[in-house]
């Protein structure tokens, strides 16, 4: 079993290090990692490592590495040792990239059985993944967006049938339920269902479809939160809620749809997706896209009903329309629906983790956000709801998400707040890829752009060059994460406060350029709110207007 260490005492040979290592160890800590025997951490096969042996020579290499050598990762395996500069990351990760003509599944999977390759997903191969709380916030703050823009303010009396209770998809139900909703949740695999109780994210298990109905509606009724899970087929489950005409507000999916290997077709046992997937990959792949396009054209039938429908981010459109549903694209993906105006100015999801282990740690930082940021509402909200809410996976870990011209100050203050002694060991400060100005993903992040800029890729790699100069302490640039192979390419970044002044002074440029790639790549797409917040933060932009 893989457990980040704890504590103080080091066994890398500095903090910079130390971080990488811990962060490594703590994606496949078995409280965060979906599947961690197998090396996968989320989001299908979202793996921090290519294999066993590569896992143990990255954390050799993490143990040996001094503060001016950078290690290079190849999808998973470390395959180089360079001399660079202390101002140089630590890390340079390169995740599942093919060449443009290449890069299907097909020619993916046949890579990677060769060992060639793996699938680094966003944030399992860079390793800042904090299990599900990760997207948690995030998806509070869509379903808070769904409930701004069509019921008043608040999801209370409103019914939302999602499926998928994976490691993203978790956060659903307890979105949901924060923003005062009813949630039916649809999960084919019983034990996601329960490990989501047990982590206090989903209330109650229901026995069958007639006692999952009976649940919500009287829950809806009573204008009562609740989250019920039920064990079913998304695609037989949402067109039987459409024959039986329930009241259903809202619509939406978490299935690993990006990849349909990781979709079980309707008629398939759970027991039996594992060989099927692996002996009959292109007869499974047809059925999971059949499924898929009834799954969709269920959610087509709602919204024609007057439900909220949109596509939460896993390429089931794209999918489902490959299977025969036409009217795929009828609802829209839910960053074109709600998060592109938080992109503009910059706003990410920012998260950190206490390398301590220490809860208490991230209550301070907790604190300290609230102090930064006084008159921001919602986010004081978010944070005092997630203090009592979410339970820690792995190392304490806390996300918001913060804009262009706030990232930075929270970075700075936590940085101080090492270097006092306040926190008991330094602080990792990263973010998802999927952020304002890191990735290029036609089908989720860069949908539907104003100028019709959706597939221009020089955005991603632009950010993981600015991050790399800029003094972040591991890169990463991936191909393929949250909506599958061929569909995207993104970065990310993690910068290390160990309280030293070197820290301070990367972390300033980091956490002011990275986010700054948000609103330079919006204030070019031609989005107004974008050019405003450049012009009022002072954002140098050549070409603005031109
Ligand atoms: P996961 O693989 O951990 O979980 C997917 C779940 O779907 C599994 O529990 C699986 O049993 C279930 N499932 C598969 N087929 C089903 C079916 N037919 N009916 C019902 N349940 C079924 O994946 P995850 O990490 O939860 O990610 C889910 C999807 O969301 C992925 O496609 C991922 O790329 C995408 N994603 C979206 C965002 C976002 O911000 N919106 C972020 C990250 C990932």
């Amino acid at each position: 079993m893989v457990r980040a260490n704890r504590g103080t005492e080091l066994t890398a040979r500095s903090w910079q290090t130390e971080a990488a290592l811990r962060m490594f160890h703590n994606n496949l800590d078995p409280e965060v990692a979906e599947r961690p025997d197998d090396l996968v951490v989320y989001g299908g096969t979202g793996r921090a490592a290519r294999d066993w042996p590569s896992f143990h020579a990255i954390t050799r290499e993490l143990t040996d590495l001094a503060d001016d050598e950078t290690l290079l990762v190849q999808s998973g395996r470390p395959v180089g040792v360079l001399r660079t500069h202390e101002w140089a990351p630590r890390v340079l990760i390169a995740n599942s990239n093919l060449v443009p003509d290449w890069a299907n599944w097909p020619e993916f999977r046949r890579l990677e059985a060769e060992g060639l390759t793996m699938y680094g997903q966003m944030t399992a191969g860079s390793w800042i993944y904090i299990g599900t709380q990760g997207i948690l916030q995030g998806t509070y703050e869509t379903f808070a967006a769904v409930a701004d823009k069509r019921f008043g303010g608040t999801l209370r009396g409103t019914l939302t049938v999602t499926a998928g209770l994976g490691g993203m998809g978790g956060a659903q139900p307890l979105a949901v339920t924060m923003n005062e909703g009813v949630a039916l949740c649809v999960e084919v695999d019983p034990a996601r269902a329960r490990r989501r109780v047990e982590t206090r994210y989903l209330d109650e298990v229901a026995d069958d479809l007639d006692d999952a109905v009976a649940r919500v509606l009287r829950a809806k009724a009573e204008g009562r939160a609740l989250s019920v899970g039920l064990i079913g087929n998304a695609a037989e489950v949402l067109p039987e809620l459409l024959r039986r005409d329930v009241p259903v507000d809202v619509v939406t999916d978490q299935t690993s749809a990006h990849d349909p290997l990781a979709y079980l077709p309707k008629g398939v046992a759970v027991e039996d997706w594992a060989d099927y997937a692996a002996g009959k990959p292109d007869e499974f792949t047809d059925r999971a896209r059949e499924s898929m396009a009834e799954h969709v054209g269920a959610m087509v039938g709602f919204l024609d009903r007057g439900a909220e429908v949109f596509d939460y981010g896993n390429s089931l459109r794209g999918e489902a329309r490959l299977g025969g549903c036409e009217r795929a694209f009828d609802f829209p993906g839910f960053v074109p629906a709600y998060v592109r105006p938080l992109f503009c100015e910059g706003r990410g999801p920012f998260r950190w983790a206490a390398l301590s282990g220490d809860p208490a740690d991230i209550a301070k930082t907790d604190r300290a956000i609230l102090e930064l940021f006084p008159g921001d509402e919602k986010l004081a909200r978010w944070i005092r709801l997630a203090g009592e809410r979410v339970e820690f996976q792995g190392l304490p870990a806390r996300i918001c998400w913060l804009g262009y011209g706030e990232r930075h100050l929270a970075g700075l203050r936590f940085n101080e707040m090492v270097a006092s002694g306040e926190l008991s060991a330094p602080i990792v400060i990263g973010r998802d890829h999927l952020d304002c100005g890191s990735v290029a993903s036609p089908y989720r992040e860069t949908e539907a752009m104003a100028d019709g800029s959706d597939a221009i890729a020089d955005w991603p790699l632009l950010n993981a060059l600015v991050n790399t100069a800029s003094g972040a302490t591991w890169v990463s640039l991936h191909h393929g994460g949250g909506v599958g192979i061929g569909r995207s390419i993104h970065a990310g970044q993690v910068t290390v406060a160990d309280g030293t002044e070197l820290a301070a002074r990367k972390i300033e440029r980091v956490l002011t350029n990275d986010p700054a790639m948000g609103v330079i790549r919006h204030v070019d797409a031609g989005y107004r709110r974008a050019a405003d917040v450049a012009a009022a933060k002072d954002v140098v932009i050549p070409m603005a207007g031109a």
